[in-house]
């Protein structure tokens, strides 16, 4: 086995153990490779050892990658989880089968004439900006609410959970709480939170989804 797969196995383990450990259900947490930067090769032996669920960051990395890799593992999933532009939101539309970083007003309005022309939706996630940073793409905790609202009322997206990246500097766990909470009381049932360094705590806090790249394919340049 090589050292991807290898370590793919080993994040598998974990995630069970830890849906075990926090009493959450056998099977409730999917996981997504994180597979930016990183080569079609090391991508296909991933697939090739059963992984079917990825993330990447860029829309034009994705589309070199991608439609190649889904021709051969047409079952595999893709997940946007980088900043969108809204100039973008034609080709990620044609690309994604899930967008998890839904942010803004601008972008939903482009993404659901794009679905309209298109004729397919990706799912979606709305990104939540838990620890309110200037620098990071995100709504706002207090603006989440009325968000969701608008994207499914008025531009008729479906909205399956929400996403946070917690700041770096910052213990993650209450910024993973806050997202489910602000979850529940939006009736979403999916939450995509944790990375490499802590997607057991967010497991125990309810993740439905944890996006993880470097434990699977190494550090990134
Ligand atoms: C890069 C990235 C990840 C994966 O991060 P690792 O620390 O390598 O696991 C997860 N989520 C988002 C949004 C990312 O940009």
């Amino acid at each position: 086995m090589s050292d991807t797969v290898t370590r793919l196995a080993e994040i598998r383990t974990a995630i069970s153990r830890a849906e075990r450990d926090f009493g959450r259900e056998a099977g409730s947490v999917a996981l997504v490779a994180v597979s930016k930067t990183k080569p079609a090769e090391q991508i296909t032996e991933v697939l090739e050892a059963g992984q079917r669920i990825f993330g990447e960051n860029y829309v034009q990395e994705a589309k070199a990658k991608w439609p190649a890799l889904k021709e051969r593992f047409p079952d595999a999933e893709l997940h946007m989880i980088g900043p969108l532009q809204s100039n973008k939101a034609r080709e990620a539309v044609e690309l994604f089968d899930v967008i998890q970083s839904l942010d803004r007003e601008s972008l939903a309005k482009e993404l659901a004439r794009e679905i309209a022309r298109v004729g397919k939706a990706p799912r979606f996630f709305v990104q939540v900006n838990t620890g309110e940073e200037a620098q990071k793409g995100g709504v706002l905790p207090a603006e989440t609410d009325a968000f969701i609202a608008r994207c499914r009322e008025i531009h008729g997206l479906a909205i399956e959970g929400l996403m946070c990246i917690p700041p770096a500097d910052e213990p993650p766990s209450p910024h993973f709480g806050l997202l489910a909470k602000i979850a529940a009381r939006n009736g979403l049932k999916g939450l995509s939170m944790g990375m490499s360094a802590d997607y057991e705590a967010a497991i125990q806090l309810g993740a439905t989804y944890v996006r993880v790249g470097s434990a699977i394919f190494g550090a990134r340049g």
